[in-house]
């Protein structure tokens, strides 16, 4: 074919306009040729028209495309986020406009049986055409198949928003969703939970199982989570074996707990990795927008903390953010520096608690406690230090020192008493550990039958078969194992069968308040008795403090009982002392019955009646009531408002009162914590707060200026203020 514009031979060539003949030839030639691909809508908006190549990148099914609306064809798609920031495809062809380099979606086949692999993307650029007398005739369009940059361009834009190996949000996406969500939820007035998990144990399997079992770990952890939050909140991994979960309009702490609970117990059950089995446990931290934070950078940094008490109260546990939190945090990098000197220091000493056989009195054993005199502080508790040390290697330091400790003092005592040992579960992992109890009873010429390890159910977790072998080379070389605090944590009759234990320690939260009428502790204690007694192990019941906890137990069948109601841990001088008297027995000698329960606490807080703020002690608490102190005047029946703190009010009743104290009862029972202390599910919004006239700015992260209200002077006070002790 031959052009007009070529000119004669030996011409010049020149630009004359075609012919409409020798346009549309042109067309065809530039689509013959495979470089064009076009396409052309009727007046009605419907796809009339696909040229080879636009054929050729659809694929035979594209057939079925033409006569469709090319709305419904066209699919708008874009990289960014600013979508709708454009003018939609059906507005500019509705207005007849110009379409101009729009990235489209099209799926060939049946939309219903969506194929992925066989999504295509075009950027398409098209005119409005007209007849001659100026009528809308359709559109005409030019195509370029994107589909291959497409998809690479989504994978870059995910791999920055997702983690690779769980496909689970990435920490950037989390952290926009966060910010994003506070941001909108601020003018909404809307609550936000924000919780962390952290897998306790997760590095063992990792170091010893090896990284594809670690990341297979990781995987199924990912799916448990997924199925266990499916849409109420955006599930993530932070890195490592952090992950977060956004739970967008939930503030209870009641159904926060709970949650917090069933991730524990879902996490904790075993893992098969690729034929090998592993069990791994997990911590979680809870902070609520507004009031724990109302910025993401707030509510993160509460989020922390809550789950670095977590780990430190124990693993398998959940925690709430609460204000004092930021000081315990530096509390404990202060203890951890100070504890890394107290054994060089000798701050660090060995005492010993004995268990008691209730039929005649007799000391059986001694259980070997840890006690710090720090130089400044005093007497601190191993409950605080030991979760310190725990948290590094520390532990394992400390935990040979006590083993090394113990077991030469247990060797100057009368030849049938053993000393028992709690081993934290890092020091049982260490490769060492069983060469370590090895070597310590050849040192210090104890027999191995006098040596008894405590365990907790903390050690099962990890790597299934090394935590056996540890097992096996113990019994093997003849020390005795007690099951430690059972009942709490992990619990699981798996765990008994496995392991070769002597002994179950029934843990004192089972003994605690085991008289009072309608509890169901006392049922618990003698299951565990019966399980105890099948698996022909010894029970001691833990914590035992007064008679009528003694006499409960002793009817329920406890082997041996633990407590102060025997005595509380004597030094080796003590013992040494008592032994040269030939005084083997221990009297009990306690109250005759347990005390409710109430926490004991003395702590100042506010109460509010008729726009009014007193200050008053609050001097216990129990989830339905507390006692205070500090106010006269008070009638019985008098209603008032408990201000706990942290937003926490709680309607309260007077329900006696006498000169200087009252007791009131809640109308809402409060929660636990999960940690011992008691909360209120809900708490009093920064919002309401701001809505009454304090500025929103003005709230810091979890502060409540309440007791600045006091006084709106509109009525004089009904109760007499007394100076607080
Ligand atoms: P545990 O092994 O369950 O020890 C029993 C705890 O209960 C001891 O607390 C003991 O003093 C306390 N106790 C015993 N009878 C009563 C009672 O009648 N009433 C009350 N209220 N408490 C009672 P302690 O010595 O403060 O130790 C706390 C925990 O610290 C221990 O719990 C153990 O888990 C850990 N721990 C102590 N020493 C060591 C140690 O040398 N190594 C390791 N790894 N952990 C230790
Ligand atoms: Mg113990
Ligand atoms: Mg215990």
């Amino acid at each position: 074919m031959s052009f007009p514009f070529a000119g004669r031979r030996g011409e010049k060539p020149q630009l004359v306009p075609l012919s409409e003949t020798a346009h549309l030839a042109l067309l065809r030639e530039i689509e013959a040729a495979g470089v064009g691909s076009f396409w052309a809508t009727n007046a009605q908006g419907q796809l009339i028209y696909l040229s080879d190549k636009a054929q050729e990148s659809l694929g035979p099914d594209c057939r079925k495309l033409i006569g469709r609306d090319l709305t419904s064809v066209f699919k708008e798609c874009s990289l960014k986020d600013d979508s709708d920031t454009q003018r939609s495809l059906a507005f500019r062809m509705r207005t007849q406009a110009k379409i101009t380099d729009q990235i489209v979606e099209i799926s060939p086949e049946d939309s219903t049986a969506k194929n992925a692999a066989s999504l295509r993307w075009w950027q398409v650029s098209a005119r409005p055409y007209f007849d001659k007398k100026g009528e809308f005739c359709g559109y005409r369009g030019i195509s370029a198949d994107i589909t291959s940059e497409f998809r690479h361009q989504q994978n870059m834009a995910r791999q920055s928003q997702y983690d690779e190996l769980t496909g689970l949000a990435n920490r950037r996406r989390l952290q926009q969703r966060l910010t994003s969500t506070l941001n909108a939820f601020k003018t909404a007035g809307r609550v936000c939970a924000l919780m962390m998990l952290d897998l306790d144990r997760f590095k063992q399997v990792n170091d010893t199982m090896g990284h594809p079992a670690g990341d297979e770990l990781l995987k199924q952890v990912a799916e448990r989570l997924g199925a266990l939050i499916k849409d109420r909140g955006e599930v993530g991994r932070l890195g490592g074996d952090e992950f977060q979960i956004l739970l967008p309009d939930v503030d209870d702490r009641g159904e926060l707990s709970e949650l917090a609970k069933r991730i524990i117990q879902m996490l904790s059950q075993p893992y098969s990795l690729s034929g090998r089995r592993a069990i791994i446990g997990a911590s979680v931290g809870i902070a609520i927008a507004p009031y724990d934070g109302i910025e993401a950078e707030d509510l993160g940094g509460a989020v922390d903390l809550a789950l670095y008490a977590a780990k430190a109260g124990g693993r398998g546990t959940y925690c709430f953010y609460r204000a004092e939190l930021r000081d315990s945090a530096s509390q404990a990098a202060t203890i951890e520096e100070d504890l890394r000197d107290a054994l060089d220091k000798g701050q660090l000493a060995m005492n010993y608690q004995p268990l008691v056989d209730p039929a005649n009195n007799k000391v059986k054993s001694f259980e070997a406690l840890m006690r710090w005199e720090h130089p400044e502080k005093g007497r601190i508790s191993p409950e605080v230090f030991i979760p310190i040390a725990e948290q590094t290697d520390l532990i394992i330091k400390l935990g040979d020192w006590a083993l090394r400790q113990a077991c030469m003092n247990a060797a100057e005592w009368p030849g049938d008493i053993c000393v028992a040992v709690n081993v934290s579960a890092k020091q049982f992992m260490n490769a060492d550990f069983t060469r370590l109890v090895a070597s310590v009873l050849k040192s210090s010429g104890l027999q191995a039958a006098r040596l008894e390890l405590e365990i907790t159910e903390s050690v099962f977790v990890g790597n299934v078969e090394a935590v056996d072998r540890t097992f096996a080379a113990l019994k093997k070389l003849g020390v005795r194992l007690a099951m430690d605090d059972f009942g709490t944590g992990y619990s699981s009759l798996g765990y008994l069968k496995r392991a070769p234990f002597n002994k179950i320690k029934i843990d004192q939260s089972f003994v605690r308040g085991c008289t009072e009428s309608g509890d169901t502790n006392p049922a618990i204690i003698s299951a565990i008795v019966a399980l105890a007694k099948a698996l022909d192990m010894e029970t001691v019941a833990e914590g035992v403090e007064a008679m009528d906890e003694l006499k409960l137990v002793k009817e329920r069948g406890a082997d041996l009982i633990q407590g102060y109601i025997f005595s509380k841990p004597l030094s080796q001088a003590e013992l040494l002392q008592r032994f040269a008297e030939a005084k083997l027995t221990f009297k009990p000698d306690g109250p005759p019955r347990y005390r409710a329960d109430r926490m004991s606490v003395f702590r100042k807080i506010g109460l509010i009646h008729e726009d009014h703020y007193y200050d008053v002690m609050l001097r216990n608490l129990s989830p339905t009531g507390a006692r205070i102190e500090g106010l006269s005047g008070v009638a019985a029946g008098t209603q008032v408002v408990l201000d706990l703190g942290g937003g926490q009010l709680v309607v309260s009743k007077v329900v006696h009162s006498n000169e200087n104290s009252q007791g009131l009862e809640f109308e809402t029972a409060l929660i636990s914590d999960g940690f011992g202390g008691l909360m209120t599910r809900h708490r009093v919004s920064p919002y309401a707060l701001a809505e009454a006239g304090v500025p929103l700015a003005a709230l810091g992260s979890g502060s409540y200026p309440l007791a600045q209200w006091r006084g709106g002077d509109k009525k004089p006070a009904k109760f007499v203020q007394l100076a607080l002790a």
